[in-house]
């Protein structure tokens, strides 16, 4: 696995429970940063930390709520003192055709998938300012890109949302030091995207469009956010990049 030094560093990653974020939390930690581990379930959260290298804590909180953000972050801050990283991970992808699909399901997508973004960038880049340095990466999709996604309308909303927010982020947190970046995953096999990997016809269409022709892991995003977290990436900011083994070449 890719490694950089990000010893001494603390980092807080969004829905780390399992999934992408677990993943992300445990190349931070074996990077040697100190890991903050966000969950809405406490179980999985604390599973997650207790797997990690270091201090690791977990931080059981709804990120679309922005009091419960606030709260969390104020205890990071006691636990760990300071907060250098964040990884806007957490995300949820109902799927509905834009004529069944709810007001409740449409709000909610965009609340965790785009608003828990700007509540945690708002809180953290608060604190990074202080210290003129810090990184956010926020984890957004090749959905928020033009590819044809269907009954997923709120989803595609929500991550091409993300991706401007991540632009306008950086151009503001340029002056305090804060590079903003965004990652956008292809289809990565975890329980997110259990339906489209039961589905044979949905599969081999897929596939067919993946000039590596297979398929993501949760570890083949690690490297890219590790790039994007550490020195080597410094002149790198406002950028939303595919790891997808080739399917959306812009
Ligand atoms: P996942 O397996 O469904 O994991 C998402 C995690 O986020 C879960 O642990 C979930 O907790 C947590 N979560 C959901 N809502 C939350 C909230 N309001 N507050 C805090 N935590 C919350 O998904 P994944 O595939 O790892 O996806 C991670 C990120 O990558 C998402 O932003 C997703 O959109 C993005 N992405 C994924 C793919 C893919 O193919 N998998 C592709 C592109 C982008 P619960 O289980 O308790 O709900």
């Amino acid at each position: 696995m890719f490694s950089v030094k990000l010893n001494g560093k603390v980092a807080l990653v969004t829905g780390a429970g399992r999934g992408i974020g677990k993943a992300i939390a445990q190349g931070l930690a074996d990077c040697g940063a100190r890991v903050a581990v966000n969950d809405i379930d406490p179980k999985t959260a604390g599973l997650t930390a207790s797997l990690l290298p270091g201090a690791a804590k977990s931080y059981s909180a709804d990120v679309s709520d922005a009091a419960a953000v606030e709260t969390m972050i104020d205890r990071i801050m006691d636990d760990f003192e300071r907060l250098d990283i964040l990884i806007n991970n957490a995300g949820i992808e109902p799927h509905a055709s834009i004529l069944e699909m709810t007001d409740e399901q449409w709000r909610m997508t965009l609340d965790v998938n785009l608003s828990a973004a700007f509540y945690t960038s708002r809180a953290a880049g608060r604190i990074m300012r202080e210290r003129g340095e810090g990184v956010i990466v926020n984890i957004a999709s090749i959905a928020g890109h033009n590819i044809p996604l269907r009954n997923r309308s709120s989803y595609v909303a929500s991550k091409a949302g993300l991706i401007g927010f991540t632009r306008e982020c950086a151009r503001e947190f340029a002056a305090y030091g804060i590079r903003v970046n965004a990652v956008c995953p292809g289809v990565i096999e975890t329980e997110m995207t259990q339906n489209l990997r039961q589905n044979p016809e949905q599969m081999a269409k897929w596939l067919a469009d993946i000039p590596q022709g297979r398929l993501g892991q949760p570890d083949d995003v690690v490297g890219l956010v590790l790039f994007l977290c550490s020195d080597a990436s410094r002149y790198l900011t406002g950028q939303a990049i595919n790891v997808d083994g080739g399917k959306v070449m812009l």
